[in-house]
């Protein structure tokens, strides 16, 4: 009965100007989170992951009253994941809890540790759940005047059969922790007397779907922890140890550059890890994988003990259903504009995995600036006006400034170097059809920013910045900040900066590809990825625990205890 369910939370200590200030809430009767009535306006926020703390963390206005929604009381620092299955560092050195975070900060804040179900966007509300084990699956609604999504994404399994039930994910700790304890296992009961053979090496075969970062990572992980740490304890059973990486396409780490798709296939051939490239998993039983050749639909079956699933994500349960409401049903995530706006929705913004920035929206607002600029529709432009017509376009979309870069971009921008001096009065030979054309063409590669943290990271930063300045903004609306009328944003669209991704090899050995296509592969790449990780740490309690994780890993090796 609601009427039992009283829950007070003694959520939030906001430090503001030294004194505490404890912000109490409410669930009363029907299940209605009851805050006191005050002025300021209203943000909730769904999820503590990169994009929610990124938010959170930079949000420094006090005239926002703030509520976090998320399943985990904590944000983790997931690039380590991999490291934390094999030990390396340990899962609680990767979490800072949230209210640490918030706690810290001017505004007022409250956290509920409940997941959203529904998103109501014409009531303005947000409908939750808390845990089960928390207060048996009690369901309360919370109003909003501005909401923020960033709950992430789930792992896409494409439907194949069996690999819900049998395969290990990726994606949370408690996941990384599982792995790192079913492992072990492995060893354990490959190393029991009475056992045939053949069921040992099934036991000790580790299979790995999925050649992107992640799965690579874990490959490697795994194949440094067998060979530094495990053969030394399980020495009867090391030979019977395999790993082996299944991957759709024809190569591994297909997003990277080339050099380093070919050095990580090369490595990990030296290494016997066994990397089948064009294998699409159809199958997984509890023992036995099947997989299908993409180029002879030929089809095999692999014994395995272990199996990582790792081929890319999907829009969790909650987000289909909203993007069904809203007119997004065909959508892989919540379609955005450069504002990280819900589309039609102003109070509405979707940050991180779960949501993408409408291109195609983009494209057609380019293609309407071109015909605009062509008054005499004659389809070509002057060189002056073909100038003002990329400026506007490059002010309007800074995605498209960046992919102008690329070399399809640069052909046309060449062109336009050439035709210079007197020229501005004449008629340039790029025709806006032919403009067009090469814009459908990088519109491929324009399509969605990575699904990645770093992504994730400055959306969460750029969206904190624009609610930190509004009031600003809106007493100054022709002052620092852009704001140019009825209709569009006051601030600048989110602009991505790229700073370059990693890919540890294994062997203490990573491969780097930095801004400006540098590719850097090696020792010394794995000491800048050691000192990156470190510096991105979320707080120094964090750092502080991860360096000392990898200072013992160096000292005793990796912990093999089952716990
Ligand atoms: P998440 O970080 O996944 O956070 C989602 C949040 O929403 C969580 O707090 C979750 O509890 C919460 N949530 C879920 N459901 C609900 C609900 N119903 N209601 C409310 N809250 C909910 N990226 C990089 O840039 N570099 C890397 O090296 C890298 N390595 C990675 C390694 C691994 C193993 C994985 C899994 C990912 C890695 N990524 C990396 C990708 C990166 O982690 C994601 O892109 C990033 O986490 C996305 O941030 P997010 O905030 O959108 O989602």
């Amino acid at each position: 009965h609601p009427t039992l369910f009283r829950l007070v939370a003694l959520s939030t200590i906001a430090i503001s100007g030294g004194s505490i200030v404890y912000a109490e809430a409410n669930i009363g009767s029907g299940g209605r989170a009851v805050v006191d009535p005050t002025k300021k306006k209203k943000v909730v926020v769904l999820g503590t992951g990169w994009a929610g703390m990124s938010f959170l963390k930079n949000l420094n206005n006090p005239s926002y009253e703030v509520e976090v929604v998320s399943p985990r009381n904590y944000f983790a620092f997931t690039p380590l994941l991999p490291s934390v299955t094999c030990g390396t560092v340990e899962g609680r050195s990767i979490v800072e809890p949230i209210r640490n975070i918030i706690g810290k900060k001017k505004y007022d804040a409250r956290y509920w540790e409940a997941e959203c179900y529904k998103i109501d966007p014409v009531e303005k509300k947000v409908y939750c759940r808390t845990a089960a084990e928390l207060d048996g699956k009690k369901e309360f609604s919370v109003d909003y005047d501005y909401l923020v999504i960033a709950m992430g994404a789930r792992v896409n399994t494409f439907n194949t059969p069996g690999v819900e039930e049998n395969c290990h994910f990726l994606k949370e700790v408690e996941e990384a922790q599982n792995i790192r304890k079913n492992l072990i296992d492995s060893f354990e009961k490959a190393s029991l007397p009475n056992l045939s053979e053949e069921d040992r090496k099934r036991i000790l075969h580790f299979v790995v779907v999925g050649g992107g970062p992640t799965g690579v990572e874990f490959a490697a992980q795994l194949h440094d922890f067998v060979n530094d740490d495990l053969v030394k304890l399980y020495p009867k059973v090391k030979d019977h140890v395999k790993i082996t990486l299944l991957e759709a396409t024809d190569h591994i780490l297909n997003m990277f550059d080339k050099r380093i798709t070919a050095f990580a296939e090369g490595k990990f051939q030296r290494d016997g890890i066994d990397v089948k490239l064009g294998s699409m998993v159809v199958k997984v039983t509890d023992k036995e994988i099947s997989t299908k050749a993409r180029s002879n639909g030929e089809t095999f079956s692999m014994p395995y003990g272990l199996c990582l699933w790792s081929t890319g994500i999907g829009p969790r349960p909650v987000i289909k259903e909203f993007m069904q409401q809203i007119g997004q049903g065909n959508r892989r995530a919540l379609a955005t504009d450069e504002w990280l706006r819900v589309e039609g929705y102003n109070n509405i913004y979707a940050l991180g995995d779960c949501a993408t920035i409408n291109q195609r929206k983009v494209m057609e607002d380019i293609s309407a600036i071109f015909s605009k600029a062509d008054k005499d529709k004659s389809g070509t432009l002057t060189v002056k006006e073909f100038k003002e017509v990329i400026a506007d376009i490059c002010e309007r979309y800074p995605q498209v400034e960046l992919y102008l870069k690329k070399k399809q971009m640069r052909d046309i921008v060449d062109l336009l170097k050439e035709v210079k001096g007197d020229a501005a009065k004449e008629t340039i030979e790029v025709s806006i059809e032919e403009f067009k054309s090469a814009l459908s063409q990088v519109d491929s590669q324009m399509k969605n920013l990575p699904a990645t943290a770093q992504v994730a990271n400055q959306q969460g930063a750029y969206l904190a910045k624009c609610f930190n300045r509004t009031e600003e903004c809106e007493q100054n609306p022709e002052g620092p900040i852009r704001f140019r009328g009825e209709g569009r944003h006051r601030f600048h669209p989110f602009r991505y900066r790229h700073l370059g991704q990693f890919a540890p090899l294994g062997g203490e050995q990573t491969a780097a590809q930095l801004p400006g296509d540098l590719v850097s592969i090696g020792h010394s790449s794995q000491w800048l990825w050691y000192s990156v990780y470190a510096s991105k740490q979320v707080s120094w309690r964090t750092r502080a625990l991860v360096v000392s994780d990898w200072f013992r890993r160096f000292i005793f090796g990796r912990d093999s205890s089952r716990i």
